[in-house]
């Protein structure tokens, strides 16, 4: 067996809903919304799949979807993307992040990633034979520093990593960030692969600037994005990579060998969500901000302190502030005492660093965040 895989822990995501499950906890845990998604977009892939076509589809993915995809990135983030050689399906983000791995990164390469990080990202780029340089981002601002990335950039770096907005710490980086590392790309000729999975859920009026979209960055950046965040369906796992033709070229090798398709159904349900009017995507903004501010509030009258969130679907409390050190033992009480899942965030650095941090998932009903908030009242 090889070792990066042998060695390694389930992921925390798992072990935390199955003690959820264990306890008959409320899981704040794992992210994913308590509700069951959009009506039209399910009742399209129903119908799909019962009357339509479900043998392989085209390897790049739908015909229908790639165009949806390339007018989609359009309208909202001002990209020209050509359907037919700049845009691939996935099945899910978590493909596509393998598939560019695998494809770009070769035996003792540098790979820049940025803690904290997706759980996911540090084993395939090992598996990939890279060898990881980490920036830790620190807590409460967790922003990119020019200092940092001199540090670990050099001649040897061929890729970097970024989760833009990041997931746990729910930062959302902008234009001057993103000048910052795009920068560092030019200037050491590096490949950047963008998760921008979170891209639709931002708040407070603030816009998701793609990393493509800035000056050199078109040809080499690989964008990554996933209908299970953008229309709230985690289990459908279909995603998409943008990417300039030549980089394609490659990156479609790797996911012939991977998944070669995704469900036809699901396919062309996400390519007529994708359509769907702004305020589809404003409502949706609206609804998640609501449940932010709710469970914030309820966590701060608690007496927690919560940090700012500017995206996604998790806010993070800083348990230090209580004298707290340890977020795994702390998430571990939480659930088997109190009865809330929540994912320790030292699982995001691979140094362990960082260990008093706390995740908790608001894509949830007002019921479920109230009573939530009522078990961990005397949790601290
Ligand atoms: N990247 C990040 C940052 C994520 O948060 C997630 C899922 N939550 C994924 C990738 C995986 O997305 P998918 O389910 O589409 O594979
Ligand atoms: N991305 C989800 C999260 O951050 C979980 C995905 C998974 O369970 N692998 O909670």
């Amino acid at each position: 067996v090889n070792p990066v895989f042998a060695d390694l822990p389930t992921t925390v995501f798992e072990t935390m809903s199955a003690l959820a499950r264990q306890h008959g906890a409320i899981n704040l845990g794992q992210g994913f919304p308590d509700d069951p998604g959009p009506d039209d977009i399910r009742a399209v892939a129903a119908r799909a799949l019962v009357e339509g076509d479900n043998q392989y589809p085209p390897m790049m993915g739908l015909p229908a979807l790639r165009e949806a995809v390339a007018a989609h990135y359009a309208r909202h983030q001002g990209l020209a993307l050509d359907p037919a050689s700049e845009v691939m399906v996935t099945s899910g983000a978590t493909e596509a992040l393998a598939g560019a791995l695998l494809a770009l990164v070769r035996p003792g390469d540098e790979v820049v990633l940025f803690a904290p990080m997706y759980d996911a990202y540090l084993p395939l780029v090992r598996r990939a034979g890279g060898v990881p340089r980490i920036v830790n981002l620190q807590p409460p601002g967790f922003r990119l520093d020019a200092a940092a990335l001199a540090a670990v950039f050099n001649e040897r770096t061929s890729v970097v990593l970024l989760n833009n907005p990041l997931n746990p710490s729910a930062t959302l980086f902008g234009r001057d960030d993103l000048e910052v590392l795009a920068g560092f790309c030019r200037r050491f000729e590096v490949t950047a692969i963008c998760d921008e999975v979170w891209e639709h859920v931002v708040f407070d009026g603030a816009a998701h600037v793609p990393l493509m979209g800035l000056p050199g960055m078109r040809e080499r950046t690989v964008k990554i994005g996933s209908a299970g965040k953008i229309f709230s369906l985690t289990g459908w796992k279909v995603g998409f990579v943008m990417a300039d033709a030549a980089l394609m070229r490659v990156l479609a090798k790797a996911h012939q060998f991977l998944t070669f398709t995704t469900p036809p159904n699901l396919q062309a349900a996400v390519a007529h969500g994708l359509a769907k009017e702004d305020d589809y995507f404003r409502t949706m903004r609206a609804g998640y901000a609501r449940s932010r501010d709710r469970l914030a509030t309820g966590l701060g009258a608690l007496g927690y302190r919560v940090l700012p969130a500017g995206a996604t679907w998790f806010l993070n409390v800083d348990i230090g502030a209580q004298g707290r050190t340890d977020d795994v033992a702390f998430c571990e009480h939480l659930v088997r005492r109190h009865g809330v899942a929540a994912i320790p965030v030292s699982a995001f650095y691979p140094d362990g660093s960082v260990r008093s941090l706390v995740r908790l998932c608001f894509a949830k009903s007002d019921a479920t965040l109230d009573a939530a908030l009522e078990r961990m009242a005397d949790a601290m």
